[in-house]
């Protein structure tokens, strides 16, 4: 099929995510069709190419295509793509289980729950604490707290605890009981009655994503840590965007010597290859489920393609780059490199506030006078679109641009990627 076959034939048969389909579908609109990635870059049926400034939605680690990656799926698709994890077990879940838990320090984290998908990472960490509180003689346990412009998902119970209102307000009626603050002081205000009805807390430690590229203050993960602790409350990381090296360090937990109770990861888990997640957990909670099967104390929880062999072969191939390069050393100069690219271009004067999180940033697009522009205008989305005749992709939330590359990147890349932002604000906001 051509370009312009595909494209139609897109028009008329798909639904996109987040997209309003009636820009996506009219005349005017040439969706980009991919067809190839090359490390950094990805390349259009033209074969033009361009840089992933987003590592594709958050999922690439080391690049397209990497060649240890492609070659573990190819082989372990020649031998077993897929095999039910229901009663069954096979040898890539098992091995990458260990590799996981062997990524934190011995007897704290040791249980590896699979499914696919961030959202689903997360709600089996919600069932489970749930279930916990219930088997532990604490029912009334059943609530979760989660912050203002959290995002955890989109399956409703991970949707439940999010704070963007355009995504959740419509559902509202579907949602689990969520208590939301907004920062420590007020999970700390929170009545007795309540806390003693939390099951857990959920957050996106050191950044949360799609509210915004927020930063949380240093040492809040220790604090919530220690509240968790006093009140008997669950902690429940989401690590899905911030896990496998984005931070800086394997995960962001690491930053504050913290470890939950549950840690959700999906997106970079398989390198950005397969669907995969992971919740994570301690022995202690693994075993309130442990009983007589008449007992009902049984997880009934699970997805068709849980422990999916190709995924986990994947994700442990991702591992073994991650050793083999020495991404984690490597990247540090680089989220180096990132910060004074990013000083200059806050200079810009449409350039509000820009908040780096290791390899990760958001960057705020402002009118000249420091206000923001109406959100109507989708200013970031055209000056994302602008970026992409200067060679990079990226997608914005609403006017905050957002610079998470794979950790393949290199200087040249990292600086040709901040140039190609940088002249798209000037042609969309002007050059003052
Ligand atoms: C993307 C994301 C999710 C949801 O993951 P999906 O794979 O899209 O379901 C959950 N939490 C965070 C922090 C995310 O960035």
């Amino acid at each position: 099929m051509s370009a312009n076959e595909l494209r139609q034939a897109d028009k008329a048969h798909l639904w996109h995510p987040f997209t309003q389909m009636r820009d996506w579908c009219a005349a005017g609109h040439d969706p980009l069709v991919l067809v190839e990635g090359r490390g950094s870059w990805l390349v259009d049926t033209t074969g033009r190419e361009y840089l992933d400034g987003n590592s594709s939605i958050w999922t690439n680690i080391h690049g397209h295509s990497h060649p240890h990656i492609v070659q573990a799926i190819q082989r372990q698709a020649a031998k077993l793509a897929h095999s039910s994890f229901l009663g069954l077990t096979n040898e890539p879940a098992i091995r990458l289980a260990e590799k996981l838990v062997a990524l934190f320090p011995p007897g704290t984290l040791t249980r590896v729950f699979y499914s696919d998908d961030g959202s689903t990472a997360i709600e089996v960490a919600l069932k489970m604490a749930v279930q916990f509180h219930q088997l532990t003689g604490q029912p009334g346990r059943a609530r979760f707290a989660a912050f203002e412009h959290a995002y955890h998902g989109d399956s409703s119970g991970a949707a439940s605890l999010g704070g963007i209102g355009a995504f959740n307000d419509r559902f509202a009626s579907l949602s689990f009981p969520v208590t939301r603050v907004a920062d420590l002081a007020e999970l700390e205000a929170l009545e007795r009655p309540t806390v003693q009805s939390l099951a857990g807390i959920v957050i996106e430690p050191l950044m949360q994503g799609a509210g915004g590229m927020r930063i949380w203050p240093g040492g809040l993960l220790r604090d919530l840590r220690a509240w968790c602790d006093r009140n008997h409350v669950f902690l429940i990381l989401d690590e899905v965007m911030t896990g496998f090296g984005r931070t800086g360090k394997m995960f962001a937990c690491q930053q504050e010597d913290v470890i939950p109770d549950f840690l959700a990861l999906a997106k970079g888990l398989s390198g950005g290859t397969m669907p995969l997640a992971a919740t994570l957990t301690t022995e202690r909670v693994f075993e309130a489920f442990l009983g007589d099967y008449a007992e009902m104390k049984t997880l009934f929880y699970g997805h068709s393609y849980c422990g999916n062999p190709l995924g986990c072969a994947a994700a442990l191939a991702s591992l073994e780059v991650f050793e083999a390069e020495r991404t984690l050393e490597n990247l540090e100069p680089k989220i180096g490199q990132m910060r004074v690219l990013l000083d200059e271009l806050g200079r810009e004067t449409h350039v509000g506030a820009v908040r780096q999180c290791g390899f990760m940033a958001g960057i705020d697009i402002v009118r000249a006078d420091g206000s923001p522009y109406p959100w109507q205008e989708e200013t970031g989305a055209r000056i994302c679109l602008a970026a992409r005749r200067h060679g990079l992709l990226t997608r914005p939330i609403r006017d905050t641009l957002v610079l998470m590359p794979p950790l393949c990147f290199d200087s040249v890349q990292l600086a040709g990627a901040v140039g190609a932002l940088r002249t798209a604000i000037r042609e969309v906001c002007g050059e003052n």
